[in-house]
């Protein structure tokens, strides 16, 4: 992620290590968002699902990638994965073994996390 990159809704850079980028969704899921090359921080990623009619974002929605496992055990996929059946969670790693995606250092940017509002039900 080049050190200019900023959140296309907030305008807040990723270099700021408190911030969380969105996760990386399925291009069809992602384009009912944002532009394919907007980056987006978590909190306005949710708002933007909201408004576009997507929440729940769900396991299912994740691109199988390094991207979504950047901080495990507190990775997009883990907090993904904690409402999602077995299976589904079997099938995103499977198929997330042969995606080999963006592979981000954890160092450059904020844990993911949900945003209050948007929590999960369990
Ligand atoms: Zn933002």
């Amino acid at each position: 992620m080049p050190e200019t990159y900023q959140c296309a809704e907030c305008q807040r850079p990723f270099r700021d290590k408190q911030l969380a980028p969105a996760p990386m969704l399925h291009d069809d899921r992602w384009a009912k968002l944002a532009e394919k090359n907007e980056w987006l921080c978590a909190e306005c990623f949710f708002e933007r699902a909201d408004r576009a009619h997507c929440l729940p974002v769900t396991l299912a929605d994740l691109m199988p990638c390094n991207f979504n496992r950047v901080h495990e055990p507190h990775s997009w996929y883990d907090l993904f994965a904690k409402s999602a059946e077995p299976s589904a969670r079997e099938a995103w790693l499977a198929e997330a073994s042969f995606s080999l995606g963006p592979d981000i250092p954890e160092d450059i940017y904020g844990k993911p996390e949900i945003p209050q509002k948007w929590k999960l039900a369990h």
